[in-house]
């Protein structure tokens, strides 16, 4: 069994075409991606590295991460983003190695094979998140760098994620996200020991909606990314 919503699959899928339209509907990850990549770079130093993203999709940051000098493989359940990341290798000369495979599953084929595995914005997205944490370990070396980004669950982000995102400033398409699958830190730090991974970091992403400038700060009230190093 394949830890995977079909319906979720199906939804950035249709919107695949859209991907690398910096003001269509991935415009927040187009946003969020320099902060996320120098955060990640600045903790695991990129250059070099054998690093997986985990639902990369169209592969805003597995790309960035490949132009800072990483070997990338970026794996995704999703066909048409995949192939859409694919063709943009053309445009951007860049080098990434795309699969369609789940984690759990390239977990049998590549244990302890990367120095950093990301997975940014898609536990939100799968039935079971802790699959998703036990794989990402799974797949680290020893000594190696996870970095993992969600959404918090209690009425703020409810009301920014879901009603401000969604419905007031239309930033994204309704029903991208579903609130009862967001993940508090706590939740996720629980993942992240369980998977024997040690967490070291909890960091907030905040959206200005006045100015439209993302910053990383201590409030990790509505967006957060963890890291957490394998022992
Ligand atoms: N990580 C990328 C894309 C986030 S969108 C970024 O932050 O830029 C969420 C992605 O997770 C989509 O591409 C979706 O297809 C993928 N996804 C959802 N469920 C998945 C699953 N079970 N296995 C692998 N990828 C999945």
């Amino acid at each position: 069994m394949i830890n995977v919503d079909p319906l979720e699959i199906d939804k950035f899928s249709e919107l695949a075409h859209r991907w690398w339209d910096p003001h269509a509907e991935f415009r927040p990850l187009h946003d969020i991606n320099p902060l996320r990549l120098d955060y990640i770079d600045g903790i695991a130093s990129l250059q070099g590295k054998a690093v997986l993203d985990v639902g990369c999709g169209g592969g805003i940051l597995a790309e960035s991460m490949a132009a800072r000098g990483a070997e990338v493989t970026g794996i995704d359940l999703a066909e048409k983003p995949l192939k859409v990341a694919q063709l943009h290798l053309l445009e951007s000369g860049l080098q990434v190695d795309y699969r369609l495979v789940a984690p759990e599953a390239l977990a049998q084929e590549k244990r302890a094979s990367f120095d950093i595995v990301t997975c940014m914005e898609m536990l939100e997205h799968v039935p079971d998140p802790a699959v998703t944490v036990n794989a990402c370990a799974e797949l680290l070396k020893p000594g190696g760098h996870a970095f993992f980004s969600t959404i918090n669950r209690n009425l703020k982000s409810y009301l920014f994620a879901i009603v401000g995102a969604e419905y007031v400033l239309r930033l994204l398409p309704r029903g991208t996200h579903d609130y009862s699958r967001f993940i508090k830190p706590s939740e996720l730090a629980a993942l992240i020991r369980n998977a024997g991974l040690q967490m070291t970091a909890i960091i907030g992403m905040t959206y200005n909606p006045l100015t439209r400038v993302y910053s990383l700060g201590s409030d990790a009230d509505v967006n957060y990314i963890l890291h957490a190093t394998k022992l």
